[in-house]
């Protein structure tokens, strides 16, 4: 808890120099009390900053207790939001804003945050804005902060959607992610402006999903792309070193998704990504040549940074495949709780082609929120899946159409 508001200053840190940034170059006539306010709430911050790294070298460890940590937490965003109550800054800040005609994501969440330790985290207006402001950023190196930020949140008893990327990498914490899951069925029923739906027909159709998640609809780097020359040249290879390890499933709601075990990864040049899991859609979501695969596997590894790379496999109609026996024998029984099939291993190198020829290009996440920053490398070699196989996929439509290129070069590699 203590590690995650830290990194909250730091973002509000950031934030105010943004701020002073700002100023240099804008015409606005209260610049000069604004730039007095921020370097004021600055040394807050530094001053809160310090208070807390030595509260918390201080504090005992048996306070990390559970019984003990709620008061102490509590006391701490108390102290947090004590230095925020200072509302002219917050004004100031909304002034200065609204003379620019387009707010970039990240300002948006500045002010949010603003907004959030301002007025106190009991507005339910001012969390889900922060909220939203969260998912329209696009935050390919901070997903460990944003993750800081609605951990903290939600640790604080608010009411926050945690991303699903943020709770995988919160292994430790499973205990407070089921809290969270009870709590969640308990509220489910007024907390629609929190439980966005999206899908792949319909008006929850990928055509729609801007309207929940700016950056599908307005990103400029999206995926899927159709695959098609001239390519440039890649220089880099892919070297992967996969692990076996016990089989996790999990169908959450738009996919079937395996979770991987810690220690399998994926490096490219001098940075190494963890394969933090793999996942289906039915058709691909790439083309090559205006043509979609019967399936494509999506391979998702994150490296230390935050940064996302993608190794997609396409799967063509044909004969039988071994790995996609294993894993349709063992189909979650139910949606959105992770089944663990007792004794059974997966390697998930059993799903590659042996040659790694690739083509590569910046895109997103093919799902709401679509982030962008993300590597793609999708095989030139497809691998298999028979017809009795595909039909036992239990998505019959999961994938988002071939987004536009804007200028990006694909480049062929390996
Ligand atoms: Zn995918």
């Amino acid at each position: 808890m203590k590690k995650y508001l830290r990194l909250i200053l730091e973002v509000l840190l950031g934030i105010c120099l943004v701020a002073t940034a700002t100023l240099a170059y804008m015409n606005y006539s209260a610049k000069k009390h604004l730039a007095d306010e921020v370097a004021e709430l600055t040394e807050q911050l530094d001053e809160a900053k310090s208070a807390l790294e030595k509260s918390s070298e201080e504090a005992p460890p048996a306070e990390e207790h559970a019984a003990e940590a709620g008061t102490t937490n509590s006391q701490e965003l108390d102290a947090l939001k004590a230095a925020f109550t200072n509302g002219v800054v917050l004004q100031d800040m909304e002034t200065l804003y609204k003379a620019q005609k387009t707010l970039t994501a990240e300002r948006q969440v500045g002010l949010a945050s603003l907004r959030l330790l301002t007025k106190g985290a009991q507005d339910e207006s001012t969390i889900s804005a922060f909220q939203k402001a969260l998912e329209m950023a696009e935050w390919s190196n901070r997903l460990q902060t944003v993750c800081a930020a609605q951990n903290a949140l939600a640790a604080a008893g608010q009411k926050v959607k945690v991303l699903s990327d943020c709770k995988r990498s919160g292994d430790k914490e499973e205990p407070a992610a089921d809290k969270e899951k009870a709590k969640d069925e308990h509220t489910k029923k007024d907390d629609k402006a929190h439980d966005v739906h999206w899908g792949y027909e319909g008006d929850n159709g990928p055509e729609h999903w801007g309207d929940n998640f700016p950056v599908c609809g307005k990103g400029k780097k999206q995926s899927p792309l159709n695959i098609v020359g001239p390519f440039e040249k890649s220089k880099e290879t892919l070297t992967v070193d996969y692990k076996e390890g016990p089989l996790k499933m999990l169908n959450n709601g738009h996919t079937i998704q395996v979770n991987v075990e810690p220690g399998s990864t994926l490096t490219i040049g001098k940075e190494t990504f963890d394969l933090l899991q793999f996942h289906f859609h039915r058709p691909s979501e790439e083309q090559v040549e205006g043509k979609n695969a019967a399936m494509v596997a999506h391979f998702v590894h994150k490296s230390k940074e935050g940064k996302l790379a993608v190794i997609g496999v396409l799967l063509n109609e044909g004969k039988d495949s071994a790995a996609i026996k294993t894993l349709w024998a063992n189909l979650p029984p139910k949606e959105l709780e992770e089944f663990l099939p007792p004794k059974v291993m997966f390697n998930p190198a059993s799903m590659l082609p042996k040659e790694l020829g690739f083509y590569n290009y910046e895109g997103s996440l093919t799902t709401p929120p679509c982030t962008e920053g993300v590597q793609f490398y999708i095989l030139k070699t497809p691998m298999d899946v028979s017809k009795q196989q595909l039909a036992k996929f239990p998505f019959k439509l999961n994938a988002r159409p071939v987004q536009s290129l804007n200028g990006r070069k694909i480049n062929a590699g390996g």
